[in-house]
């Protein structure tokens, strides 16, 4: 959907909206949260799976959260959906991720907010404090902030620190309950972390590699000491392009890469290309810009985290 379409369907909506006109049905698989927050559960907007699990976790049984880009979609660009904006207009808490991940102040998230005159003081970006890494893209420019921090189990732990605090702003009453269950999910992060440690210490050095399609695990890779090798620096530029494929072939020729990674969101044909021009094998699919659907190995954050490492580990011993 175009721009322009988009925004006449937010201002169709709006119109509907404030005419109370709109009658609008809960969301499918929240905790049967009533529209206008009778229940006393705080309304919260995620805009991306991974904050989604993260707002449920430490908000629990005090929260009603809804997700915006969907499964399936990457968050750097996205049209939202007239429930989104219904949604957004209602909230009492809006996480967003940050660091760029929704397109940064021009981005669709921060549209969103001008189009629903939403309040700042309701606004939280589960990055803050994170020290920003830089994307160097093919002709070496360093530009854009990497947004991907995320798949690093130690921003894992700041993003549920600020979550915590968010909720505790909003809802000072509750805080033993938020603090209670953030400490839950702060020490299994702390245990994931130790895993990242131990299983790459027994990979050899020499093997430390992480080839992926998008350079999405910039942090990750920089915290725990592996070494990056990617197609595209980032989703929103060209993907796998001849010239992108040949660095990335190059790359692996000058080192000994015992495997290749693609992650379960991008299109695998070119990381194939790269695997039949170098001979290394394509070891796994990993998780990079979303969780799991429902139910499968990466289905919240900690599994997500979990699959990731246990995956790059066998890859790479083989
Ligand atoms: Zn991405």
């Amino acid at each position: 959907m175009k721009k322009k379409l988009w925004g006449a369907l937010v201002l169709l909506f709006v119109a509907a909206f404030t005419l109370g006109a709109c009658g609008s049905k809960d969301d499918s698989g929240a905790s049967g949260g009533t529209e206008g927050g009778d229940d006393g559960k705080l309304k919260v907007v995620a805009t991306f799976s991974i904050l989604y699990d993260i707002a449920n976790e430490v908000g629990g049984d005090r929260v009603d959260v809804h997700s915006m880009v969907p499964i399936g979609t990457a968050p750097h660009e996205y049209e939202p959906l007239p429930e989104d904006v219904k949604k957004t207009s209602d909230a009492d808490v809006l996480f967003y991720n940050g660091l760029n991940l929704e397109g940064g102040k021009d981005g669709w998230f921060f549209r969103l907010l001008d189009t629903t005159g939403t309040d700042e003081s309701k606004v939280f970006e589960l990055m803050k404090g994170v020290e920003p890494l830089y994307i160097t893209d093919q002709k070496g420019h360093e530009g854009e902030v990497n947004p991907h921090a995320f798949l690093d189990p130690n921003v894992g732990i700041q993003m549920v620190e600020n979550a915590r605090d968010a909720f505790v702003k909003v809802d000072p009453d509750h805080q033993d309950e938020y603090e209670k269950n953030a400490e839950e999910m702060l020490s299994k992060l702390h245990e994931i972390d130790q895993e990242y440690k131990d299983k790459i210490a027994e990979i050899p050095e020499e093997k430390r590699i992480l080839v992926t399609s998008e350079r999405a695990y910039q942090y990750m890779a920089k915290s725990y000491g592996l070494e990056e090798g990617y197609i595209w620096a980032i989703d929103t530029e060209e993907n796998g392009s001849p010239a992108q494929i040949k660095s990335l072939v190059n790359f692996i020729r000058d080192r000994d890469v015992p495997a290749l990674f693609v992650e379960s969101n991008v299109d695998r044909r070119p990381m194939e290309t790269v695997s039949k021009e170098t001979g290394v094998p394509i070891a796994h699919e990993l998780y990079s810009d979303e969780l799991g659907e429902p139910g499968s190995e990466g289905a919240t954050f900690l599994d997500f985290l979990k699959y990731n490492i246990e995956n790059i580990h066998d890859g790479l011993m083989e």
